[in-house]
This record gives C-alpha cells, structure tokens and sequence, in this order.
C-alpha cells in the first residue's frame, strides 16, 4: 500500500546521524515512485518531489528532530498541502431559502448514496433538507432515493414527470411550502461525458442557482475520474469534490491528485455504505493516515510544539531582560528608516519643521548596514555576544565591506542595546503580554 512504501522509503533513513543530499535524493526517489504507483497524478507528483527536496535541503528543520524526522515532516506537510491544507466546509448563503446542493458525477460514482449522507449530516447540525430525485433516466434511481429518505427519516421529492428541470424547480417550491431549509438535488450520471449530460447539468445549474455544486468522484477509479472532473470543471463547472469509497482498497491517488489537478478542494470524503460514513475531510489527520508512521507523526508533532513553546519562552526571556538582538536591531532601523522618510516629508510642508527633515536616515547607511547583518549566521544574529574578531573578518569579507565598518555597525549596535536596557521597565510590561499570548 501506499502507507507501507512510504514508511519504507522514509524508513531506509532512520539511524542516520548526518544526511547527505544523495540520501535526501535517494528517498525522494523512492517517495516519488510510491506516489506513483499509488496512482498519483504525475505532474503532481514531480511538483511535490521539487518542493519537498527543497525544503529538505533548505535547511529548513527542527534541531530536536533526527534528520529523518525531519525528512518525514516536511512529506507530511507537503502531503497535507496536496489535499488542500484548510479543511473546507459547504458554503450555505445566509439570506437564501432554501439553499441548494446539487450533486454531479459519473454513473455509480456514488451521488444517490452521497445524497443521503448529506442531508443526513444537514440534519444532524439543525437543518430541515429536501431529497430532490432528478435522476429519471436510471431506472428505480428515484424509489433508492425514496428508501434512503424513508430510512433517515428525510422527505423526498421526486414529482412525476421525465423532466429534470421541471422536478428541479418544483423541488424549490416544494421546499417552501414544507419549511424546508436546503434542497440536496440528485442528478444523472451516465458512463461516460457526453454533451446531453453536460446540457442537462448546465440547464439545472442555470435553473437553479446552486449555492455548491459538489462533483462525486469515485476514489478506485483514479486517474480516469480526473479527466472527468476536467470536463466538468470547464463545462458546468462545480465548487468542491465528494471522494467517495475512501473505505475501499484505493491506493489514495485520486485524493492525492484531485486538489491540484482541478484545482476544487475535496471537502468530504465517503467512507462507507452506512448514512453516517461521510465526513468533511481534513487534510493534515488525512495525510498522517496515507502516511502511516503514527508514532513517529505524533513524537514530531509533539516536538514541533515543544519547540514553540521553546521559542516563545526564550523571546519572553529576552525581552524580560530588554536584551535586543541584530534581528531586532535590523527591525528597529527598518522602522527608523520609514520615519525618515516621512519626517522628509513633514519637512517639506509649509511650517514643517526643517530641522527633522535634515535628520533622516542615510539609505545607503542602512543598505550596508543591512548587507551586513545578512552576512551573519542565525546564531551570531540572535546571540551578538559570540562575535568575536575572526567571526568579524568573515562577516566582512562576506559582506564586501571593511572590518572597521563592522566593528562601527557592532558600536551602534552595542549603544542601541545599552539605550532599549533603559528602558526595561516598559519592556517587561510587553514581555508579560507575549508571555500571556
Ligand atoms: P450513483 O450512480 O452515482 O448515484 O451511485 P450510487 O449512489 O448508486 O452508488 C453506487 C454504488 O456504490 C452503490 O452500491 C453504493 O452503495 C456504493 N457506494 C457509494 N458510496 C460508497 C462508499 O463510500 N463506500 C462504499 N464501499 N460503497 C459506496
Ligand atoms: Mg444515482
């Protein structure tokens, strides 16, 4: 399964102390083949495998994670990216009565099924739904409605007639004579795309305004549902996607697919024949579960969060202690810069004063400055104090600059830093705040 080859693939890494490139490269590989094989659409898939190995080498990582932590946890979010990143909910207008769902898809995708569940899920959360059957080519699609309804305890409007359009509207009205919230419409499918099943979809949506759209699609089938989906996304076009028979052995390749390829998100997935079996989807539990691995989801999960926590209490400390860092420095004429040109301005106006306009920051100052501050690792911009005179040698000579504008750039900094120290009581007032939040 797809879970299993990934856990494989992210397996081989486990233990590693250091990884090199050729084994991010060497995973990736095999990720890649997984995703694949599972079916996943390969533009996709080539798109995640160029994202993931840059964030891998990006040196973009949690220091408490193992290398290979790391490397599951960048697949993890790029996974859950695929499959939307946001959980998606059905967006109901307001002032609308009644509001309308209406359901597309190939034959036997699972719309009627879908249908149910999703008045049956409507009224669960307080709303009155309406089983509207506008399938009148398939025999009996209708008295499976009627069973569906009758069993969840949901009306069913299926008039009599052979025109779709007709039952559509007069569903609506149905609706409101009955009280009746939102009307969830039942439409045809047929095996295939043809244009008479894309006039009668377009016919129903012009009639009837739907407030969503949602286009079944069939989670075994795969690649083959996409072009579907294309077809309808161009003609009809439709606000989000049911994946229906989640519960089956699908390899996940539709659900990895779909998002990117349509570009619609998938807002709930089907697992199963049982009314209570459709759920909204969402991505990240989704993505832990193609992913497998929970241990290890949960031990990174937790250290991402441990390492926020990290992160919030140094911050608290350090402004607890009005320490300011380069970064805050940096910011700091970042701010001061602004007001420099806006006292230019104050300058310039009639009775403004001149005085201000002639203090304003020096661009090319602040540029070398900045060049400067760019030059320096992570660790000598957040703890200045390490600075010593060969780090200083470097910096300059990776800034292109002298050491003696360094060594000013360290002055101003210094004095700056003595300056915020004063003012620490203010500060301590802030750091309680960010403490809080
Ligand atoms: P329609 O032609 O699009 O209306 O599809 P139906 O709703 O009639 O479903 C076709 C078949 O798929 C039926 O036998 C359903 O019971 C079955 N089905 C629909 N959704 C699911 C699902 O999520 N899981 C499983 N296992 N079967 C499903
Ligand atoms: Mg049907």
């Amino acid at each position: 399964s797809l879970s299993q080859r990934l856990q494989n693939a992210l397996g081989a890494l486990r233990g590693k102390g250091r990884l090199t490139e050729a084994d991010i490269a060497q995973a990736m590989r095999e990720v890649r083949l997984a995703l694949l094989e599972a079916d996943v659409n390969f533009k996709v898939v080539s798109r995640f495998s160029i994202r993931a190995t840059e964030r891998c080498s990006a040196a973009e990582v949690l220091n408490s994670l193992t290398p290979a932590q790391n490397v599951v946890k960048v697949v993890l979010d790029e996974l859950t990216d695929m499959l939307g990143g946001q959980t998606q909910t059905l967006e109901l207008a307001q002032n609308k009565h009644p509001n309308v769902v209406m359901l597309v898809g190939l034959q036997g995708s699972g719309k009627t099924t879908a249908c149910a569940k999703l008045a049956y899920l409507l009224k669960s959360q307080g709303k009155r739904p309406l089983l509207a059957a506008c399938d009148v080519y398939r025999p009996a699609a209708a008295d499976q409605l009627e069973t569906l309804g009758r069993e969840l305890d949901i009306p069913v409007y299926r008039g009599d007639g052979h025109n779709p359009l007709a039952i559509a509207t007069e569903s609506l009205a149905h609706a409101t004579s009955t009280m009746r919230d939102v009307v969830i419409v039942d439409t045809a499918g047929r095996l295939h795309i043809d244009d008479a099943m894309m006039d009668e979809m377009y016919q129903l949506k012009v009639a009837l305004e739907p407030d969503e759209i949602l286009m079944v699609i069939d989670a075994m089938i795969g690649q083959d549902a996409l072009n579907v989906a294309h077809a309808f996304a161009e003609k009809v076009d439709f606000d989000g996607v049911i994946l229906s028979k989640m519960d089956g052995d699908a390899r996940g390749g539709a659900a990895l697919s779909v998002r990117e390829t349509t570009g619609k998100p998938i807002k709930f997935i089907s697992m199963g024949e049982k009314p209570d079996s459709l759920e909204p989807l969402h991505p990240d539990r989704l993505a832990r579960r193609i992913l497998g691995m929970g241990d290890m989801v949960s031990l990174i999960e937790s250290a991402v969060k441990v390492q926020q926590d990290e992160l919030r209490e140094e911050e608290a400390q350090r402004l607890a202690h009005a320490d300011l860092n380069l970064n805050d420095f940096l910011e700091m004429n970042k701010q001061i810069k602004k007001i420099g040109g806006i006292s230019k301005f104050i300058g310039a106006l009639p009775g403004g004063d001149r005085a201000l306009s002639s203090g304003k920051v020096d661009e090319k100052i602040f540029e070398r400055m900045e060049t400067i501050i760019f030059s320096m690792t992570k660790e000598e911009r957040e703890k200045p104090d390490c600075i010593n005179g060969r780090r200083r040698a470097r910096i300059a000579a990776g800034a292109g600059v002298s050491v003696t504008d360094v060594n000013q750039l360290m002055k101003k900094y210094g004095e700056t830093r003595k300056m915020v120290r004063k003012m620490m009581p203010s500060l301590q007032e802030s750091a309680e705040h960010f403490k809080k939040g």
